[in-house]
């Protein structure tokens, strides 16, 4: 059986015939993706699901990794920061050892395929080599640009103004430039060990092998320890409820590889969670893909609560399993909530603890609210509709100049 059509009963009708349609045209095409790493966080989520189906669908695409050192890291963790509008002091020392390793990473690679797809601005410059090349040259951002730090910024803008298209997970992330922008929110496998339905028994083992225990409702954030995902405003809101309602709050999540500054946010999330027995605190493996599924199933209501969030995945897995989300109003997080129809939009500590009161005494309303937010995930966040859209745009950057795209 092909992958494809294992979504077939999931996903919208017709989704998968457009799919076939669209593959058709894009036969022989090869794709190359490349970003900073290749377990932990959204993007390697995503791109471990996709590149499979692109090739299932007669195209030849692969996925590299861009190789650096700490200091790299260290680096592009500023950038990041900068980007999401963070005051981060990047020196020039900073970008020579970024354009540095950039320039070392070029020696290895040969870019030659009909399209690269760049994802993130960790790798951003490898468009230089694009003059040596005629292919077309995408760049996919997946993180929240609505207010970046203009030295950052002006630094990475001539590399992206070097690409065909630049794309965005939401239309507040638009920039001046003089590149077509387009956006193209994520999406999530309904297939993958992340996302796929458990059995009660698959679940309960799960929980017992983490310990976690399930004598009251449990109140989940699954997150890196970033301090943008705010897991400290998270333990804040749980402490407020505390005294009217008795439940237990776990903070699930571990740090990718591109990110230096994962460990020293998990001390401090300790150090604030103390010795409550109703705070867990858990660093997990990256492959702790089944874990986090059984967690967000077991949760009676799931947390996001970014201050800044790209489009934010842990909200559409949460949904897609009838999850009531209370979530920040950040970055994609409104393309997925429609606030109190389909989870909770909240700006605050105080509004994430009010609603979170709300919903572990309104058991029926928070029910019908996660039940809205999986119609809601179907029919706008699952891979098959984020890979027609990439087709389509793979389409539509091989005709430039031409306003319509004939299918
Ligand atoms: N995730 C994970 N392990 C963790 C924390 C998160 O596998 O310890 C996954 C999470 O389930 C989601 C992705 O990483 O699929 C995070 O994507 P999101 O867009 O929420 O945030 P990002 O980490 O990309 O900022």
């Amino acid at each position: 059986m092909l992958i494809l059509e294992k979504y077939r009963d999931l996903v919208p009708p017709n989704s998968l015939d457009e799919i076939y349609l669209l593959g058709k045209r894009l036969e022989g095409k090869s794709i190359l993706h490349v970003n900073a790493t290749a377990v932990g966080g959204g993007v390697a989520e995503i791109l471990s699901r996709l590149v499979p189906l692109l090739v299932e669908l007669g195209m030849t695409a692969r996925w590299d990794v861009i190789k650096g050192g700490e200091d790299f890291y260290s680096v592009t963790k500023k950038f990041h920061n900068a980007l999401h509008g963070g005051a981060e002091e990047v020196t020039p020392k900073d970008f020579a050892v970024y354009t540095d390793t950039l320039d070392m990473n070029l020696t290895q690679m040969t870019l030659d395929q009909d399209i690269i797809f760049i994802h993130d601005p960790q790798p951003v410059a490898l468009v230089k080599k694009r003059r040596q090349t005629k292919n077309t040259w995408i760049w996919r951002c997946h993180i929240d640009l609505s207010h970046p730090n203009l030295n950052v910024w002006d630094f990475l803008k001539p590399y992206v103004e070097q690409y065909d298209a630049s794309v965005a997970s939401a239309p507040s992330f638009a920039q001046k430039l003089s590149i077509p922008q387009v956006l193209i929110a994520p999406s999530i496998d309904p297939l993958s060990e992340k996302n796929r339905d458990m059995t009660a028994a698959e679940i309960n083992s799960v929980l017992e092998k983490l310990n976690i225990p399930t004598d009251k409702p449990l109140v989940t954030q699954v997150s890196r320890f970033d301090r943008l995902k705010d897991p400290l405003g998270v333990i804040e809101a749980f402490e407020k409820i505390k005294p009217y309602v008795d439940a237990r709050l776990l903070l699930a999540g571990g740090t990718a590889d591109d990110d230096p500054e994962g460990a020293q946010v998990l001390s401090e999330v300790r150090e604030r969670a103390g010795h409550d027995s109703d705070i867990l605190v858990m660093c997990l493996p990256p492959t702790s893909h089944l874990e986090i599924n059984a967690i967000q199933r077991v949760s009676t209501v799931v947390i996001q609560k970014s201050l800044r969030e790209g489009f934010g995945l842990t909200v559409t897995e949460a949904l897609w399993k009838g999850k009531p989300v209370i979530a920040g109003a950040a970055g994609g997080i409104p393309l997925q909530i429609t606030h109190k129809y389909s989870g909770i939009l909240t700006h605050s500590v105080e509004g994430t603890a009010y609603w979170l009161k709300q919903l572990l005494s309104e058991p029926a309303y928070a029910k019908k609210m996660g039940e809205n937010g999986r119609e809601h995930v179907r029919h706008n966040f699952l891979i098959t509709r984020q890979l027609r859209d990439y087709m389509l745009l793979f389409l539509a950057v091989q005709q430039p100049g031409q306003e319509m795209i004939r299918l």
